[in-house]
């Protein structure tokens, strides 16, 4: 339901719960977080109720890192607990999902006959498990999400994150938006500008099929053909 991610020079754990605080007003059933930590170890923490339960969470086991990705869920497929709650891992990715995966039954049929094994009921493990298992194929972050994409059927907005990667998330969206921030050194995504307004007015919204390789340099985007997108940042004003 809702995306946030950061690539930040702080911890972003706490950044990223406020951010997720701003759309909480689109109603949600669980919430959780992902990090990488100092050391590339990639962790997550999740509660199933409000973000407040979450924050209780990470109270008691804190989530360090600089970089991390964030969700509040709506759930689809799969009950509202925690191991359906985001996100969700598969090796050494970790993936939050806003929408419906529409062909993930017959994916995870094929997968499962290959001897893989599922944690949650959802539509959106799925996205992972097939990440995963391109990366053991040889290919880099990017080039298994750019060669998933094209597997499954939908409405998603798709943010990813990388075991052993600080500074990289990979954005995908089709039918379900997302945009992109751009800090000082730092780098955002949101499922709706408004989660990261404190943070910065400098907006690039993905369009239709893009997909976007994002480090605090800044944001590589491809439009559906795989061909490099040229989009507009925007400096869009937000009552903050
Ligand atoms: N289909 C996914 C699920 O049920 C994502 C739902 C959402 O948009 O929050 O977990």
């Amino acid at each position: 339901c809702g995306i946030v991610g950061v690539l930040g020079n702080h911890e972003v754990s706490p950044i990223i719960v406020e951010a997720l605080r701003r759309l909480e007003y689109r109603g949600y059933d669980s919430a959780g977080i992902a990090t990488v930590a100092d050391d590339g170890g990639l962790d997550r923490r999740r509660a199933v109720g409000k973000l407040v339960n979450l924050s209780d969470v990470l109270v008691h086991d804190p989530l360090p890192g600089h970089a991390g990705i964030g969700h509040t869920r709506w759930a689809t497929h799969g009950g509202v607990t925690e191991p359906n709650a985001h996100p969700h891992r598969a090796g050494r990715v970790s993936v939050v999902h806003n929408g419906i995966i529409e062909n993930f039954a017959t994916l995870r049929s094929e997968l499962e006959a290959r001897g893989r094994v599922f944690e949650s009921q959802t539509d959106t493990e799925i996205v992972a498990a097939l990440v995963d298992l391109l990366m053991d194929e040889g290919k880099s972050p990017a080039e298994a999400v750019e060669a998933m994409l094209p597997r499954i059927e939908g409405a998603y907005s798709l943010l990813f994150l990388f075991e052993g990667e600080k500074d990289l998330m990979i954005a995908a969206r089709k039918n379900s938006p997302l945009a992109i921030g751009h800090g000082d050194g730092e780098m955002y995504v949101g499922s709706d500008a408004i989660a990261l307004a404190p943070l910065t007015d400098k907006i690039t919204y993905l369009e239709e099929g893009d997909w976007a390789i994002i480090t605090r340099e800044g944001a590589t985007i491809y439009d559906a053909n795989g061909k490099l997108a040229n989009r507009k940042v925007k400096e869009i004003r937000m009552d903050a």
